[in-house]
């Protein structure tokens, strides 16, 4: 019986590279091809540049064609790997939840830099997901208690996994509907990358956004309905002064501004991302009214 032919690491990386960019247009299709290979190979990256004539198993080939053939039909490379660098951490990643977007990290970094640092704050994050944002942010802040808010039982399972493995204490996972749960004024801040994207948005069959939940992206026609909800519930939540800070689609800086000004939210400011594009605003509660008269 004739051996399988045996091909190396160099090669192999070089063939799905040329498949990934062929087939699907993948612009990142080298290193797509290389995390597969070592995902499939159990081996360190650097085996790459190291030992590049070092020769695959059968089963490692057999491997490695699976999950090349799942990226080739555009599954999403944070679900094939099942992970995804996120701020200063690796999340576990699972089909159900959003796959955390680098342009996120914005909140994370916002509410680190305006809120004192070692104070024992109360913080939500709404629609936690993975658990991204409320995970980065407790690590970055052990003082603060992060209440990591998300509807769907299985996207939970998923953030208590990670702050279990990541042994993240100061996290408190809860299941409810955004603030619901929550008494007034008990908050200091609240943050969210709630659904923001229009449900007539050609974007949704596109790339990474056609395998992931529905209920994580879309928002209503205007993509706004989640942030409307929102902010009434954060108004009644956070302390007189506390702060809100929301994640929005590029285009939507103007509504969301207007939005928080008719509702009376003070110090209202839009940061961009690394990209140039608006993509958060922050605003504060206003100070409780002085009864009149
Ligand atoms: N920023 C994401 C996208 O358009 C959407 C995430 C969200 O709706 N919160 O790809």
């Amino acid at each position: 019986m004739s051996q399988p032919l045996r091909i190396s690491l160099a090669e192999a990386v070089r063939d799905a590279a040329a498949r990934l960019l062929r087939q699907a247009g993948w612009p990142a299709a080298r290193l797509e091809a290389e995390l597969l290979l070592c995902e499939a190979a159990a081996l360190p990256r650097t085996a790459l540049f190291i030992d590049p004539d070092q020769t695959l198993n059968a089963a490692e080939q057999a491997s490695f064609e699976k999950l090349l053939q799942r990226r080739l039909e555009g599954e999403p490379m944070a679900y094939i790997l099942g992970r995804r660098g996120f701020h200063a951490l690796e999340l576990r990643i699972a089909p159900g939840v959003l796959i955390p977007r680098p342009e996120t990290e914005l909140l994370v970094d916002w509410a680190v830099e305006i809120m004192p640092a070692h104070k024992p704050l109360q913080c939500a994050d709404l629609g936690t997901g993975s658990g991204a944002i409320a995970l980065a942010m407790a690590h970055a802040r052990p003082a603060w208690t992060l209440y990591a808010v998300e509807r769907d039982a299985a996207a939970l399972a998923v953030a208590a996994g990670n702050a279990r493995r990541l042994e993240v204490e100061n996290v408190c996972l809860v299941q409810g509907d955004w603030l619901a749960g929550f008494a007034c004024e008990s908050l200091d801040l609240v943050v969210a990358n709630p659904p923001y994207v229009r449900t007539a948005d050609p974007h949704l069959a596109c790339g990474d956004l056609r395998f992931e939940p529905t209920l994580a992206l879309t928002a209503g026609v205007d993509g706004l309905s989640a942030i409307r909800r929102i902010l009434p519930q954060a108004a009644r939540v956070l302390r007189p002064g506390g702060r809100l800070l929301l994640e929005h689609g590029w285009q939507q800086g103007a509504e969301v501004r207007d939005l928080l000004r008719l509702a009376g939210w003070c110090g209202i400011v839009t940061r961009r991302d690394l990209a140039g594009l608006e993509r958060a605003t922050g605003a504060r509660r206003a100070p409780r009214r002085q009864p009149t008269g």
